[in-house]
């Protein structure tokens, strides 16, 4: 049996342990289990959440693999350094670019989403830079090297990383926010102030209602923004996130089934059966809520991508989602997300960002619980006899405890009415109720 895996993501490598734990690796020279993984990254395997550290210079790069050498010779499996082009269903093998066709029984599409371009004038100039991957890491610290002005653009997890990462290096920093606050269909109006007042106070300067028309340029290369007001700033180099878009081009040319993802059933299986799809690019059907979401997230990534692998060798293994969970840094503040939190579009993003879950936004009819107004929050949005999801801000010593209450879908009667009261301390109320479930 040949395996074949496009994408060398978290997806990708999750795909091959999974095959591996059903078809152990023989001594070198037997006949076996082949795995061939192609991946077109020349940097391989890498922790793309990591990468903000990473400009910020709180971690080196090479603190940002988390498998070693020895961990993959184990797995056994053929790496091809590659960017497939096509796929060809009848003859079940892939075209690479510049390089031998490569044959597969089973094949495995985790090849990630990309950022989707700004689509202004002037956003061909140099300097104006997305971050996906290392090499746009890299290329954003060469700028920022050079360069003593930044403008960001975009919203979610990943616009704030790049302000966040400009400033650490020295750069002045302006963000563009085209509302009136920071990601407002996931946060709510006091957690989009908190983590604005604490960007005021690392010098950032936010421009609200605002929006870049143009990126204006000298010899090719940025030199300042044009905005819908009618200024013009001088700057050197303009960082984007608007969102993303799962890579489903090869998908579409063979005609696999795709809505915003390559869609997949439970088992992670496209609409051909010799084909998984796992990871960003896959649009995931969950069993238990009925719906096909798509998540930028590593751990359903890593999830999906083991499941894909089990199935792939011939399991039956279902991937049934959990509430999405994110640990994550806005403005410096530690923020847990947890399962369903808010609603709606954020003029910010088009559609999905990096380290988001669409799940965050599906909020149904439901009473919101909180405490905390100044850098340590909590917000619970509680459901008739469960809580739907949390988000928790600074202190952690709840998120855990409600990232299982929520999971879990544990029965919150003996609590809902008092979360719900005036003046209600929803911090104490669940950690009681949390000491009360271990005992
Ligand atoms: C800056 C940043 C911040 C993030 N923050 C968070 C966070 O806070 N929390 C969180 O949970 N997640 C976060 N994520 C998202 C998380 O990293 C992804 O959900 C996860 O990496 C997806 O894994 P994947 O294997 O599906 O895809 P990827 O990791 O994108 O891997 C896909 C691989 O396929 C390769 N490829 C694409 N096309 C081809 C081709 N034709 N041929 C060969 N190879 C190809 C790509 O180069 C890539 O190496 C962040 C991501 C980024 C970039």
């Amino acid at each position: 049996m040949r395996y074949v895996i496009i994408g060398s993501g978290v997806a990708g490598i999750a795909a091959i342990e999974a095959i591996r734990s059903v078809h152990p690796a023989l001594l070198r020279g037997e006949n076996g289990t082949q795995i061939t993984l192609i991946g077109d990254d020349p940097h391989g395997f890498y922790s793309r959440p990591g990468l903000a550290y990473f400009l910020t210079g709180e971690l080196h790069d090479k603190a940002l693999f988390p498998r070693t050498a020895h961990d993959f010779r184990s797995l056994k499996f053929n790496y091809v350094k590659g960017r497939v082009t096509k796929i060809s269903r009848a003859e079940h093998t892939l075209e690479l670019e510049s390089k031998p066709a490569v044959s597969y029984d089973r094949l495995l599409i985790a090849v990630g989403a990309q950022a989707l371009p700004l689509e202004v004038p002037g956003s061909n100039l140099e300097g104006v830079l997305k971050l996906d991957h290392m090499e746009d890491a890299k290329r954003i610290l060469k700028f920022a090297r050079r360069g003593k002005t930044a403008f960001v653009v975009g919203g979610g997890i990943t616009a704030l990383e790049l302000v966040e990462g400009l400033v650490a290096r020295g750069l002045k920093v302006h963000y563009l926010l085209r509302g009136d606050r920071y990601w407002s269909n996931v946060l709510d109006e006091q957690e989009s102030r908190i983590v604005e007042r604490r960007l005021q106070e690392e010098g950032v300067t936010l421009h609200h209602h605002a929006e870049a028309l143009e990126v204006t340029g000298k010899n090719g290369r940025v030199s300042g923004v044009r905005l819908l007001n009618g200024q013009s700033l001088k700057c050197d180099l303009v960082a984007y996130a608007i969102g993303i878009r799962p890579r489903v081009d090869l998908a579409r040319q063979v005609g696999l089934a795709i809505d915003r993802g390559i869609l997949v059933n439970e088992y992670l299986q496209t609409n051909d059966p010799d084909i998984f799809a796992a990871g960003d690019v896959a649009q995931a059907y969950d069993p238990l809520s009925g719906r096909s979401i798509l998540d930028s997230l590593w751990t359903p990534a890593r999830q999906q991508g083991y499941a894909a692998g089990l199935n792939m060798a011939g399991r039956k293994t279902a991937y049934i989602k959990s509430p999405p969970f994110n640990v994550t840094r806005l403005a410096g503040l530690t923020t847990t997300i947890i399962g369903t939190v808010g609603r709606g579009r954020d003029d910010d993003l088009v559609g999905i960002a990096r380290g988001d879950s669409e799940t965050w936004r599906q909020l149904p009819d439901c009473m919101v619980a909180q405490t905390g107004f100044k850098v340590n929050r909590l917000r619970l949005l509680v459901g008739e006899k469960t809580l739907i999801g949390a988000i928790v801000m600074g202190d952690q010593k709840l998120s855990l405890p409600l990232e299982k209450i929520i999971s879990g879908n544990l029965d919150i009667a003996p609590i809902r009415e008092k979360l719900l009261g005036p003046n209600a301390n929803v911090g104490e109320i669940v950690a009681e109720f949390w000491a009360g479930q271990k005992t």
